[in-house]
């Protein structure tokens, strides 16, 4: 197909590019992605570093680094974070690790982030293309339904996050896609869609 291309012209999925996932707790992005991992070999999980200590099923280099609160100050002096924040006390960061090598090999990378840190991720100078998708519930209802369904928050955490989920539903106008995760299936179809017509985007390359 490259052939056919006149100079100057290049398909966006030549590249590797971002795809970053945000959305209120609860919304089923953590079930989306590993969904979309299972599927598509090209996309590979950005997995981030955190101070809060793993749920039962979370494993340490498949969900998150599960790191001190020392080694997390560490990453930060050696510049080794692209973007991090503080959510209900823990702090949380994406390695650049994780991220700039898989680009450049031509990979597309999916990230797990909250809202300022898809924002920040956005103007962050990739290189690469940066795609923002918000992911929501079919409801408030079922979003509380959700969080308290997974049975990994003490009520008053559960309610913190509530709260910051409003906040966060707030931001969807700087987001470029909104998903609704009424059904897992539907859910990761829409997202593969997304992925798949951003590959196709037609960009002027040097
Ligand atoms: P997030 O990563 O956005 O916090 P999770 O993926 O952990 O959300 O999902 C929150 C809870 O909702 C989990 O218990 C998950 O199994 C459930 N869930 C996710 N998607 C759906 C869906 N489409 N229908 C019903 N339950 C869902
Ligand atoms: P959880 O504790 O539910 O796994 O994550 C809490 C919030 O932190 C979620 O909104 C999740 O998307 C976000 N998060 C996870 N990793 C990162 C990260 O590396 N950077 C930022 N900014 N947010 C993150």
């Amino acid at each position: 197909m490259r052939d056919l291309l006149p100079p100057g012209v290049a398909l966006q999925g030549e590249r590797g590019i971002a795809f970053v996932i945000a959305g209120p707790s609860g919304a089923g992005k953590s079930s989306v992605i590993s969904a979309l991992l299972a599927r598509d070999p090209r996309l590979v999980f950005s997995v981030s570093v955190t101070t809060r200590p793993p749920r039962p099923h979370e494993v340490h280099g498949r969900d998150y680094y599960f790191v001190s609160a020392a080694e997390f100050d560490r990453l930060l002096a050696e510049g080794a974070l692209l973007e991090w924040t503080e959510y209900q006390g823990h702090r949380y960061g994406t390695p650049k690790s994780e991220v700039v090598p898989r680009l450049e090999q031509g990979l597309d990378v999916v990230l797990n982030v909250e809202v300022r840190g898809a924002l920040a991720l956005k103007g962050a100078g990739l290189g690469h293309p940066v795609v923002l998708i918000f992911l929501v519930p079919p409801s408030w209802e079922e979003l509380v339904r959700r969080v308290r369904g997974r049975g990994t928050e003490d009520e008053a955490a559960l309610r913190e996050r509530l709260r910051i989920a409003r906040h966060e539903l707030s931001c969807i106008p700087a987001f470029e896609y909104l998903v609704v995760n009424d059904e897992l299936e539907k859910a990761v179809a829409r997202v593969e869609a997304i992925i798949q017509a951003e590959r196709m985007r037609v960009v002027r390359c040097a």
